[in-house]
């Protein structure tokens, strides 16, 4: 092969950025991705406005990938969260800090990222090839030989493949596992690929009748066979299958390897959980005397919302007409373990189709984290969600696609220019 080549399978986050910096050290750079558009994944991301990143410190950035964060430490180096957010400047997309540092762009609208890529591919020189999905990644000698296109069944050579074909989660947007069984045809272990950030199905029913029910400032826990594993404060919702929302999510992947291996798991729920027992009993009593004349059901409106009162009372087994000055005191410690330990049966996670993130894929031990090279077949290299890595919400996964996206595309094209 006279020309330097490299080849990289997605058009995804991870590959787009690894394709424009690959091409930008001057070697030809072809970017195949099977659907017949680029960044689908990107597009849906942050509910359409894509969470790209996250304003916190990069230095804490390991903390938030309960899947290998270690492992990213030097790709987050070498693209940080404030070279990412300059890198996607220069292409006119200006950006604001929302909660939690959540940094999106002032557009509010994620075509703009998607965009700015593309035009990122075109200014480098990537030739695109849309609606052609690679079958497999070809290795002679324990190198790279190219790939084999999926249909036509063609073999491109290439001195380097960038594998950056995403998880199995929402395969609708064209990731559908495929980097898995590249890996496995090469030699890589693959660990098992699990949904993470993921809404849960309740055994109960209860949690059904309150959908489309929001709660702020709440704590939920996850226990699995009578353990606490995990703990969240802040926002989830009900749904028709049970619960969801940020800490619901940021849970789910205990619960998704804990169902996996068939133990049982709960989420208890703390609806109030900046008061101690003690305080919230005093506060019950003090309703419970403003509302002396009323019945129980017409007495909770200052410390529940409208919808869960008589959720609430149900599950007391307290008459919900009983006059609340005749309340009794065990009564009341029933009522305040439900507002604090909240409990429902998670019977299943809603699966790969509907999870944010993979958790799982590509071995990280038989990666190089400071090339995002094969330690098994020269001149193959990994990006983006393939790998097993993922993070919480808050824009984790976007950077940490973007950031290995960029080391791969850099270490590659050095792989091409320096030993090939
Ligand atoms: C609904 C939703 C919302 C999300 N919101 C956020 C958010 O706001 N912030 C955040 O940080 N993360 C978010 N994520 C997660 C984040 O989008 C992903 O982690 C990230 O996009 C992964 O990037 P990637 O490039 O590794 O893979 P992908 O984006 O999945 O890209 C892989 C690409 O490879 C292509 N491909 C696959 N197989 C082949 C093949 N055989 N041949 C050719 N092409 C192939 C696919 O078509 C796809 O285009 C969200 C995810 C979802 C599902």
């Amino acid at each position: 092969m006279s020309v330097k080549k490299i080849i990289v399978v997605g058009g995804g986050a991870a590959g787009m950025m690894a394709a424009g910096q690959a091409a930008s050290k001057g070697i030809e750079v072809v970017l195949i991705e099977k659907k017949n558009r680029l960044g689908s994944k990107i597009a849906i991301s942050g509910k359409g406005r894509c969470n790209l990143t996250n304003a916190g410190d990069i230095a804490n950035f390991v903390n938030y990938y309960p899947g290998n964060g270690k492992f990213l430490f030097a790709s987050l180096k070498e693209l940080d969260n404030y070279a990412l957010i300059q890198f996607f400047e220069k292409y006119n997309v200006t950006t604001k800090i929302e909660r939690g540092g959540r940094v999106f762009p002032e557009a509010d609208d994620s075509e703009v990222i998607v965009k700015a890529l593309k035009k990122y591919l075109i200014d480098s020189g990537v030739n695109i090839i849309y609606g052609q999905a690679v079958k497999q990644v070809i290795v002679k000698n324990q190198s790279v030989y190219g790939i084999q296109l999926e249909g036509s069944g063609e073999i491109i050579k290439a001195n380097s493949v960038i594998v950056a074909t995403g998880g199995s989660s929402y395969p609708g947007t064209g990731s559908t596992g495929d980097g898995y069984l590249f890996a496995k045809q090469v030699g890589h272990k693959v660990i098992e690929p699990l949904p993470a950030l993921v809404p849960l199905r309740t055994m109960e029913e209860w949690p059904k009748t309150l959908q489309g029910l929001n709660l702020r400032n709440v704590t939920a826990s996850v226990w699995v066979n009578g353990r606490k594993k995990g703990e969240e404060f802040g926002e989830m919702l009900f749904t028709h299958f049970g619960v969801s929302g940020p800490i619901i999510l940021t849970l789910s992947r205990i619960a998704s390897f804990a169902l996996r291996d068939k133990h049982k798991i709960k989420i208890k729920i703390n609806l109030k959980p900046a008061l101690t027992r003690e305080q919230l009993d005093l506060r019950l009593q003090r309703d419970f005397n403003k509302y002396k004349n009323k019945q129980l059901h017409n007495s909770l409106d200052d410390l529940l919302p409208k919808s869960m009162i008589p959720v609430i009372i149900k599950l007391s087994e307290i008459n919900p007409e009983k006059p609340v000055n005749q309340i009794k005191k065990e009564e009341r410690k029933r009522l305040i373990a439900l507002l604090q330990e909240l409990d429902m049966t998670i019977t299943s996670t809603l699966g790969m189709g509907v999870a944010i993130v993979t958790s799982g894929g590509v071995d990280v031990k038989q990666i190089n984290p400071a090339t995002m090279e094969s330690r098994i077949v020269k001149g193959l290299f990994w990006a983006g969600e393939v790998i097993d890595i993922d993070g919480v919400t808050g824009g984790y996964n976007l950077q940490a696609a973007f950031s290995t996206g960029y080391k791969a595309g850099r270490r590659a094209a050095e792989y091409v220019l320096t030993t090939v």
